[in-house]
């Protein structure tokens, strides 16, 4: 069975707290397993979530703080360990080359695992499988940030009724599915448009396009809100959002699930994020992240 659901490794933003890890997210889709920005203690965190060096296929790194990349160095050394016999792609800033490397080989090791570096340096696709395309937007943070977007592709949804009507039952129906059309009758007489799923992974930016851009329409949103709305001249001159700000952008994108997270250690009520987002209109299904909460892709509409 096809399994989409998000693990959350660690929430704090620049210092992990007592109850916060640093960043760190697994997004589990179909077969794949993509982690991103796994910050200090992600490796531990894996374990402790129940995820695997050999669960993983993808990396992405939105930038190079600490809290989105330190962790490269101990998973980029335990999927060698472990052997993981795949290939892992690594996706990161290119302007951030360096910080891979240095990441990358911070001690000696034996490597025994093909890592393909895939440096983004623009907005668009960077990768593409038969369930997903990830696509990426550049973000605004004082260094280069990209945020991701995973889409699945718009598949067909059999419509029994029609398919009756014309007659078309039994190993036909896969046939009209293959083939686009059967006996005159178009595969869009007897089907309609099954819209693929959205995901988004959004941090550290500051309110521009390319927020809006990648949160449009997603089913799951993970997005930073690492100040409360009374902090935000603080958000916006370190380059980050407040709870009501990713709400909104949440409410405008027709987002189904919220998934808040990247806390300032400053603030010690989570639900107080709750409230505000609330009170900025968002009316999706909402969650205040805390570590090792496992968030499924809500289910097709
Ligand atoms: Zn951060």
């Amino acid at each position: 069975m096809s399994v989409r659901e998000l693990v959350v490794l660690g929430t704090a933003s620049q210092v992990p707290t007592r109850h916060r890890n640093h960043n760190g997210y697994l997004l589990r889709w179909d077969g794949e397993g993509i982690l991103f920005d796994p910050g200090e203690g992600t490796q531990r965190q894996m374990l402790r979530a129940g995820v695997a060096a050999h669960d993983l296929n993808r990396i992405c790194v939105t930038h190079f703080h600490g809290d989105h990349s330190l962790g490269l160095a101990g998973v980029i050394q335990r999927i060698n360990l472990d052997r993981v016999p795949h290939e892992i792609t690594a996706h990161y800033p290119r302007s951030g080359q360096r910080f891979f490397d240095r990441l990358r080989y911070a001690t000696a090791y034996r490597e025994t695992v093909a890592l393909t570096e895939a440096p983004v340096d623009a907005d668009g696709p960077v990768a593409a499988t038969a369930a997903y395309r990830l696509e990426t937007r550049r973000l605004s943070h004082p260094v280069e940030s990209f945020g991701y977007r995973l889409v699945e592709p718009d598949g067909r949804r059999m419509l029994p009724g029609r398919l009756a009507a014309h007659g078309i039952k039994g190993p036909d129906v896969g046939r009209i599915q293959r083939e686009g059309g059967l006996g005159g009758v178009s595969l869009e007489e007897v089907s309609e448009v099954r819209r693929g799923q959205r995901f988004a992974f959004v941090m550290d930016t500051r309110l521009c396009d390319g927020v809006h851009a990648l949160a449009e329409g997603c089913d799951l949103l993970v997005i930073e809100s690492t100040f409360l709305d009374e902090d935000e001249a603080l958000a916006v001159e370190h380059g980050h959002l407040t709870a009501g700000q990713a709400a909104r952008v949440a409410r405008d994108a027709g987002v189904r699930h919220l998934v808040l997270t990247h806390f300032s250690q400053r603030y010690s009520d989570p639900e107080e994020f709750e409230r505000q987002a609330r009170a900025a209109g968002f009316e999706g299904e909402l969650t205040v992240a805390h570590d090792l909460a496992r968030i499924p892709v809500p289910k097709r509409r």
